[in-house]
This record gives C-alpha cells, sequence and structure tokens, in this order.
C-alpha cells in the first residue's frame, strides 16, 4: 500500500490500480493464458527470478491477478494476497500449505457447511484430524492443543449462528504455541474488521460474498504477510487453483465500492435486527449490533460495523419456517450473501444440509432458523417484506 493511500475507501478506489499503457484509469482485463518475451533471456530472468514479470495465468504471473491481490492485501493491512478460484480452494491451499500426515487442526465454532466436510472428510483421508470445538467449549483450547497442532481456524462473525469469537485472545494463545491463526473473514469483511491488526496469521475470504459483492462472480483469497503467502504459490499452481483473469477483473471492480456498499448494508442491518427483536412471530435474533447479543461486548471491540449478516428464529415448525421464507417477495431464497441484492436460507436446507442432523442439534442450527443477508434495498422495504411473511398465521 502507498502510504498517501491511508483512508479505506480511498484505498478501495485506488490500490493496485495504475494507468494502463493505452491512458486507461484502472488496470485492464489481460485475460491471456501466457506471456511473449522478445529474447530467452529475458524470458529466464522471470522464471528464474531475478525480475518480476508476466509469464504464465495459472502461475499467477498476469497483471489483472497481481493488481487485484495488492488492492486485496491493502484493503486487509497486510503485505501479500493471493487470489483463487473459490473461497474453498483458498481454505484448501492453506491446509495442504500448513500440514502434513499426522497433523491436527482445531476448527472453533460454526463454520460454513463446505469448511466443515472439508476438515471432516477430505483432509481426514490424507491423515489430518480437525478438533470441532463449540464456541461455548473454547476454554478446552489448551486441553485439546497438542505439539501436532498446526492451525487454529475460525469465522467471526460464525455462520449461520452468527457467533462472534474473541480474535486477540485466541491470537495470543496460537502465538505462546506457535499455532498458525486463521481467520475467515467472509462475514466481516475488512470493512468491519480486520483480523491480521487483531493478531491473526492469515485472513481468508470467499470474495464470491462481500468482496465480489453482486453475485456475479466466484473466488477466494488469502492475505498475510509475503513469507506467510508464498509458499500457498506451489500449492496453487500445481492444484491448478488461480482465480480466471475475467473474475479478477469484475473483482477489482467490486472492490471499488466495497466501503459504501458495506457501510450501507449494516445500517440496515441493524434496523432490521431491531425489528424483528421486537416482533411477536420471532423467537431469537442473533445480530452482533444488538446490545442484548451474547457478543456484543466483543464485536464492539474488534468490529468497526457490524455487518450485514443476521439470523433469527421463527415461532413454528421447520415447515412453518420455509413457508414463511416462501412468502418472503423481496429476498431471493439463495444460500449465498454479500450481494446487492437481499437474500434469505433456511440453513437446514442449504448451507447446512449435508450436516448429519445430530451435529446441528449440537452446533444449535435449529430446523426453524433463518439467515438473512441484508443487500442495498431501502431498509424499510426488507422490514415491511419481513413482516408481511411472518404474520400470515397460518399454523
Ligand atoms: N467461507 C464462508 C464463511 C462461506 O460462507 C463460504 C461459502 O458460502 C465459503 C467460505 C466458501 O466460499 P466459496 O463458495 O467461494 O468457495
Amino acid at each position: 500500500m502507498k502510504k498517501q493511500f491511508a483512508g479505506f475507501q480511498t484505498r478501495c478506489v485506488h490500490s493496485g490500480e495504475q494507468l494502463d499503457k493505452e491512458g486507461g484509469i484502472h488496470i485492464p482485463l489481460y485475460n491471456h493464458s501466457t506471456f511473449g518475451f522478445s529474447t530467452t533471456s529475458e524470458l529466464l530472468d522471470v522464471v528464474e527470478g531475478r525480475k518480476q514479470g508476466n509469464l504464465y495465468t495459472r502461475y499467477g504471473l498476469n497483471p489483472t491477478i497481481r493488481a487485484v491481490e495488492n488492492k486485496l492485501a491493502s484493503l486487509e493491512d497486510a503485505e501479500s494476497a493471493y487470489v483463487f478460484s473459490s473461497g474453498m480452494a483458498a481454505e484448501t491451499a492453506v491446509f495442504m500449505t500448513y500440514c502434513a500426515p499426522g497433523d491436527k487442526i482445531i476448527c472453533i465454532g460454526d463454520v460454513y457447511g463446505g469448511t466443515y466436510e472439508l476438515l471432516s472428510v477430505n483432509l481426514k483421508k490424507f491423515h489430518i484430524e480437525t478438533t470441532f470445538l463449540l464456541g461455548d467449549e473454547l476454554h478446552m483450547l489448551d486441553q485439546v492443543s497438542d505439539d501436532k497442532t498446526r492451525i487454529v481456524f475460525l469465522e467471526t462473525p460464525s455462520n449461520p449462528n452468527i457467533e462472534i469469537f474473541d480474535i486477540e485472545e485466541i491470537a495470543v494463545f496460537c502465538k505462546k504455541r506457535d499455532i498458525l491463526f486463521v481467520v475467515d473473514n467472509t462475514f466481516a469483511s475488512p470493512v468491519n474488521q480486520q483480523p491480521l491488526q487483531l493478531g491473526a496469521d492469515l485472513v481468508v475470504h470467499s470474495t464470491t460474498k462481500y468482496l465480489g459483492g453482486h453475485s456475479d462472480l466466484t473466488g477466494g483469497a488469502v492475505i498475510g504477510q509475503s513469507s506467510m503467502i508464498e509458499p500457498l504459490g506451489i500449492w496453487r499452481k500445481n492444484l491448478g487453483q488461480i482465480m480466471a483473469p475475467e473474475v479478477a477483473f469484475l473483482l477489482a471492480r467490486s472492490l471499488r465500492t466495497l466501503a459504501v456498499r458495506v457501510k450501507s448494508q449494516n445500517q440496515s442491518a441493524m434496523k432490521i435486527a431491531e425489528f424483528l427483536q421486537k416482533h411477536k412471530k420471532i423467537e431469537k435474533v442473533n445480530y452482533p449490533g444488538l446490545s442484548d447479543f451474547k457478543g456484543y461486548n466483543t464485536a464492539k471491540k474488534q468490529m468497526t460495523g457490524f455487518g450485514g449478516m443476521l439470523s433469527f428464529e421463527y415461532k413454528g415448525t421447520a415447515k412453518a419456517t420455509s413457508d414463511m421464507v416462501d412468502r418472503l417477495r423481496l429476498f431471493s431464497i439463495a444460500a449465498s450473501l454479500g450481494g446487492v441484492e437481499s437474500l434469505v436460507t433456511q440453513p437446514i436446507t442449504t448451507t447446512h444440509h449435508g450436516m448429519l442432523p445430530e451435529e446441528r442439534k449440537r452446533r444449535g442450527i435449529v430446523d426453524n432458523l433463518v439467515r438473512l443477508s441484508i443487500g442495498l434495498e431501502d431498509a424499510e422495504d426488507l422490514i415491511s417484506d419481513l413482516d408481511n411473511a411472518s404474520n400470515i398465521p397460518s399454523y
């Protein structure tokens, strides 16, 4: 990051950008798979690392990819970022890079269903075992870690119960034990929370969500110190996990408006959470901005905004809940989040559908839980949609 680009919004617009050769004001889309050289010695300078240059897109040596990586690093106030074909690809690269057979991972709290499956099924095949601690089992962190523990992984806010974990506190524990601390910052986005500044070693993102912001791209990123990011390169290259240049270009376009989008989503989510909290058909609202929410004090300490994600428990059965979801008109029923349009999902039907019912129960992912991703519509319109859908007493 250039020092003069100190403000977050300024960095969203300017970091990673340069005038292109034709005077275009942003880095253009270089969708080429390969880059040419005038001489063999120029090619060898790049291949042998004497010069930074463009070579082959799958290696990440592409100007459009490099530009969006520089912007992402700047937004998390970090040295480096690598982009990936998806959030899952980013996570896989982290686990493959930093764990070997026999190593252990500790996963704290609720995580995205795909992450849970990667840790509990795929990595197990490579003899990498994960211990899953529920949010209220955090006191057991010391007890479950040993000299084989390589990574502590968590999401905060978490998916779908919006649990909040104290990043600083867990970072201190990990530093003492020489364990890598990886935070999935997808729900908060760097507008609201900067885990690296709180002591985390690596941040991962599904850029499919807030960073992309328009539900029209799939991507991931890992961000941190260069010495921690560079080792991911060999996995990304050989597993073929690079983000497509077309996607990198679209992502850079979206990042320019990240701060204004997320700040507006924060404000609407707060209004909606306050409305739902008073609604007679709603049992419980999970939103870190509500002063009586369990994670409020920690969220206030480590977040500069409370985010656009919330969940609530509807008074009724699984069927009554999905009927209410079906009555919503402005919210689309969709599994993703972080876009300009509001989305709704009943986690048992999407993100946590693949999780065994006993495990869901253990995690408090109840049948009547509904997750909302608040978009950029007027908050008042979203509130009346929720009110209309909730009030029909059909059961
Ligand atoms: N992390 C979180 C918090 C998510 O919600 C998701 C997907 O929903 C992922 C990671 C995986 O991201 P992707 O779908 O881009 O692979």
